[in-house]
């Protein structure tokens, strides 16, 4: 089974969403749809699927939708057509509850800006959720101190998250992710605000964590060096359209169509 698969998943943005469906429907592009109607088209008619233990890039320009599919994936908003599956249950139709469970157990989430909690510290910050949770104080800290270890970070526990350098913090928002062991990591262009140095030591980083904990990966970016090196699988974006999916090499060899010829043109 698929750890996550998309049907036909679509996000318009407006005052008529399913009137913006139906143009969508009937083939209108998104650019026609906005100047006719006022309306964003984020994510339209897209399907994939990630498998167990795959690092799956989603790569686009920015504004191509790839935010607004993310946020779908872990129902941070409401698809206006479609369906996702976690483990194969449809997280569109659960409750409150069940969802909230299910983004517990399975989903971990990285964002660009790492959205730490400026007047805790590193322990505090990974221990957080696990607070909400209700989960001991022992056990809540020997979880973050076990995270920490894992991404790194071994004595930096009572840093604040404001002494640490921006890869640092970054390697906390990981720990965050993790303490709940989730199956599934979503990562938003996690690492595009560090410095190239650092960036290309995070998506190293990334890659020993995945061979190690064996997490299904969900990563967006707008760069395409870090999508060839990371991705398993790589979607290409474009106007809240997936244009091609396939491995590193089959996109570099035959890419679907002009816009993709274009993209992958200066790599070498
Ligand atoms: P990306 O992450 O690839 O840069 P986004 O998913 O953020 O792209 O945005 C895709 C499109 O949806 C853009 O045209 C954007 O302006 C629009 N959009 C995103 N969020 C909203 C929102 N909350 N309200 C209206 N339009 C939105
Ligand atoms: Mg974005």
């Amino acid at each position: 089974m698929n750890k996550i698969e998309v049907n036909q998943l679509t996000k318009v943005f407006g005052s008529h969403p399913q009137q913006g469906l139906k143009l969508l429907k009937d083939g209108k592009q998104k650019e026609q749809i906005l100047e006719e109607t006022g309306m964003t088209v984020g994510v339209s008619q897209s399907s994939f699927s990630v498998k167990p233990g795959e690092i799956f890039v989603i790569m686009g320009l920015s504004g191509s939708g790839k935010s607004t599919l993310i946020r779908l994936v872990n129902r941070l908003i409401e698809p206006t057509d479609g369906e996702v599956f976690i483990d194969g249950e449809d997280i569109t139709k659960m409750d409150k509850k069940t969802l909230t469970e299910t983004r517990r157990q399975k989903l971990g989430m990285v964002f660009q800006k790492f959205g730490l909690l400026p007047h805790r510290n590193v322990l505090q910050n990974v221990a957080y959720g696990l607070e909400l949770q209700g989960i001991s104080k022992q056990e809540r800290e020997e979880r973050a101190k076990q995270t920490l270890q894992d991404v790194g970070l071994k004595g930096y526990e009572d840093s604040l998250p404001s002494q640490l350098s921006g890869g640092m913090q970054q390697r906390v928002g990981l720990a965050r992710a993790l303490t709940n062991d989730p199956d599934i990591l979503l990562m938003d262009e996690a690492f595009s605000a560090l410095d190239p140095i650092i960036r290309t030591e995070m998506q190293d980083e990334l890659l020993k964590l995945q061979n190690k904990l064996g997490k299904t990966v969900l990563f967006i970016t707008h760069d395409l060096d870090e999508a060839l090196k990371l991705g398993d699988r790589i979607a290409i974006m474009k106007d809240g359209r997936i244009v091609q999916v396939g491995t590193a090499e089959e996109i570099l060899e035959n890419p679907a169509n002009d816009y993709v010829t274009k993209f992958v043109k200066d790599v070498d």
